[in-house]
């Protein structure tokens, strides 16, 4: 080792210098002789482990003065140290490990002594020559260390390039493993393909290379289309097919036969007359509106009509009054009535009760049905579409006059037809609907309709008729329904492809050859409405003062020709101008007849005071329900081709013919295959209707 000398002049001390002076030079050392550190202490040069090589030359410092911090003995402790703290820090360092290092060559000594090697000490803090040289290991252990050092050096880098070759290989193996589970996968899927190719053929329906436009046309946007369209609509979805859905209606609003294109402009009479004053009635069953209710949609009757007093009119007197519903009915009206026709009007009462209960099942049944047979028999009431209704009223005990002055007057009002004519069950509705038949929507049934239509995402085209349905070929070699379209008011006619064409409503014309079997026979119905400045005449209707508000003529030789085909004249309510406060400018009556009204006819028992006369025909107004046994028609005609009018067989309400729409629009969405039924989170959300029904 070589020795260094500082020449340069050693700075003096000072007490509490500011800042420490780094910069100087450490004092020169100056070789002493070994002594022992401390008293009675071993000296290094007495003892075998003392360095061969060159002597340790560092400072030595005799106990006393290490502790000392005062002036007298300043110069004997290292110069440079700035502070009296950390130079007793440094002192007390150096003493305990002058002192540790004897104690442990001592230990050594008695070590050697016994012939054991004792190992490196190391001290913390101390330069590895110093900690070597007093060890008397510089030579072999530099070596060592420097082996080591090398060896370590070694290491960490085989270290990191092992860690690299490890994530590699890492990697590696994962590829491996999803490489055999996707060889797996796909085997498996290669298996199964092939066992169900070698079972069913096509059931491993090839991937569409583009999504699939399926296009259903709807005849008529009566209950029976709506419900058709609204049905299916949520109950097919499929990602490789999408629905196109046209209701086709040749009137300007939708509803069906039972709304009326309004009849007098605002301009005219100051109100405007609402759709379903024709109908007027309430809607018999329940299930549309329990319907209407699960989306949200609550409605409720407007108000009463005023028609529920009701007068039978033979031609020269009224016979006979009722009140409707006929639980409202004063004690001494049931009296008269009682006293008249004895248990008949009673046993009338209770006559629909059993049949329409069963009848109910089937209006609240969702299930799907391919014949209008098949429902009957689901539903129980087979029986009462093939008894005739004149039986059903024998066995319950009605006859008499009960049967000719009331009950067919009310019959023909409600079916347009004859008793002789009906089955159990037609005339079960017709009764049950008599007596209910006393309040109105007033133009709400035709929006809840509409709130379907608009829930089921189908095109609407109103004012457009279809005017004839043929299958002809396509190009690419398939069979399609070409409708032949016109539009109101225009002479031009378009045709437009479907795959799906479903005649909602009574349409023979359009179906008369295609479809013979089980056709529906319909009546008409003309629809008359005048407005008045005065009530009908009195002395026409018997001298009475108090007219009923509803005059049902009884159909005999005995009635006057002005009344001959006549079922009902009804007072609606009274037209007001545009400012409500001022005198209702007349009263507005209606008048429902199977024949066409003159006016001469009109003004016989209307006065001289009739204003306004308005008249609409009604085609297929009520379907012929005669009781019929075994097949009643099939809902499919043929391959793509649907009937919801085959449920008027046995019927005709706005529900029969609902539960009809829904049933084909669950057969054509089960016709389509894969479609599964809509979420009903997918469905939009229906508009509410306030509580009085009428929505803005
Ligand atoms: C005066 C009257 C009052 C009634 N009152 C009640 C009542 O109070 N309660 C009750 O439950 N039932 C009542 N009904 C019966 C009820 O109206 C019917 O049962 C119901 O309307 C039948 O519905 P639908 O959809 O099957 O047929 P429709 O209501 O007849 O609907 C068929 C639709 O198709 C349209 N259409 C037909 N042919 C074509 C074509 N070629 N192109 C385009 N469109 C076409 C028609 O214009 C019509 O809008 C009443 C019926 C009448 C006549």
């Amino acid at each position: 080792m070589t020795k260094k000398t500082f020449t340069s002049k050693p700075p003096q001390y000072q007490e509490n210098p500011s800042e420490p002076d780094t910069s100087l030079p450490p004092p020169p050392y100056t070789p002493q002789e070994t002594t022992p550190l401390i008293p009675g202490g071993p000296s290094y040069a007495g003892s075998s482990y003392a360095p061969s090589g060159p002597s340790y030359t560092g400072p030595s410092y005799t106990a006393s003065s290490r502790f000392s911090d005062n002036s007298s003995t300043a110069g004997s402790l290292p110069s440079h140290f700035p502070r009296r703290n950390r130079t007793l820090r440094h002192a007390f360092r150096e003493l305990r490990r002058d002192y540790l290092l004897a104690t442990y060559h001592r230990a050594l000594d008695a070590v050697a002594a016994r012939g054991w090697r004792p190992p490196t000490l190391r001290w913390p803090g101390s330069s590895r020559s110093q900690r070597s040289s007093e060890c008397g290991h510089e030579v072999d252990g530099g070596r060592r260390r420097e082996r080591v050092r090398v060896w370590v050096k070694g290491v960490r880098r085989w270290g990191r390039v092992g860690e690299e070759k490890r994530r590699k290989r890492r990697r590696v193996i994962l590829c491996c493993n999803l490489l055999i589970w996707v060889l797996v996968a796909l085997g498996i899927a290669v298996f199964i393909s092939g066992r169900w190719a070698n079972e069913g053929g096509d059931r491993w329906p090839a991937p569409p290379e583009r999504k699939e436009t399926v296009r259903v046309g709807i005849v008529g946007a009566g209950p029976a289309g709506v419900s058709a369209a609204y049905t299916l609509s949520t109950s097919f979805k499929s990602k490789d097919v999408s629905l196109e859905i046209i209701l086709f209606e040749q009137k300007a609003s939708i509803g069906g036969r039972m709304v009326t294109n309004h009849a007098f402009p605002k301009e005219r009479l100051g109100r405007e007359v609402h759709p379903e004053d024709v109908a007027s009635g309430q809607i018999g069953g329940n299930s549309l509106r329990n319907r209407a209710r699960e989306l949200g949609f609550d409605y409720r009757l407007e108000k009463k009509l005023i028609a529920d007093e009701v007068g039978f009119f033979n031609g020269q007197d009224i016979v006979a009054k009722l009140t409707r519903p006929m639980d409202e009915m004063s004690w001494r009206t049931w009296l008269t009535l009682v006293l008249k026709y004895r248990f008949s009007l009673w046993n009338a009462k209770q006559l629909p009760k059993g049949t329409m209960k069963t009848f109910d099942k089937l209006l609240e049944s969702r299930s799907t049905f391919e014949r209008v047979s098949d429902m009957t028999k689901s539903a129980g009431i087979d029986g009462a579409v093939g008894l005739g209704a004149v039986a059903r009223l024998s066995a319950n005990g009605v006859g008499g006059d009960y049967i000719h002055e009331v009950l067919r007057p009310q019959v023909l009002r409600q079916t347009g037809q004859y008793v002789t004519e009906l089955s159990d069950l037609a005339i079960s509705m017709g009764l049950q609907r008599e007596d209910q038949c006393s309040a109105g929507y007033r133009g709400s049934f035709a929006r809840i309709l509409d709130n379907f239509v608009q829930r089921s995402r189908a095109e609407l085209r109103l004012s457009t008729k279809v005017t004839s349905l043929k299958r002809e070929l396509t190009v690419d070699g398939g069979r399609s329904w070409v409708l032949e379209l016109q539009k109101t008011g225009h002479s031009e006619v378009k045709s437009e492809v479907f795959d799906h064409v479903i005649v909602a409503g009574p349409s023979s014309s359009l179906l008369k050859h295609i479809y013979h079997d089980e056709e529906v026979f319909y009546r008409d119905l003309f629809v008359t409405f005048l407005v008045s400045t005065k009530e009908l005449d009195k002395k026409y209707f018997g001298g009475s003062d108090n007219i009923p508000s509803q005059i049902l003529p009884i159909q005999s030789d005995r009635l006057r020709s002005d009344l001959e085909g006549i079922h009902e004249i009804s007072y609606v309510g009274d037209t007001f101008g545009p400012d409500l406060n001022a005198e209702a400018v007349g009263k507005l009556y209606r008048i429902l007849s199977d024949r066409s009204v003159s006016r001469q006819q009109i003004l016989a028992f209307g006065g001289e005071a009739v204003l306004e006369i308005y008249e609409e025909n009604i085609e297929h107004a009520y379907p012929l329900t005669w009781p019929r046994n075994g097949k009643f028609g099939e809902f499919k005609l043929k391959d793509g081709l649907w009937h919801t009018g085959v449920v008027e067989t046995i019927g005709s309400s706005v529900e029969l013919s609902w539960v009809g729409g829904e049933n084909v629009g669950r057969l054509v969405a089960r016709s389509l295959g894969r479609g599964v039924p809509r979420k009903q989170a997918d469905i939009p959300k229906m508009k509410q209707v306030p509580q009085n029904g009428i929505m803005k």
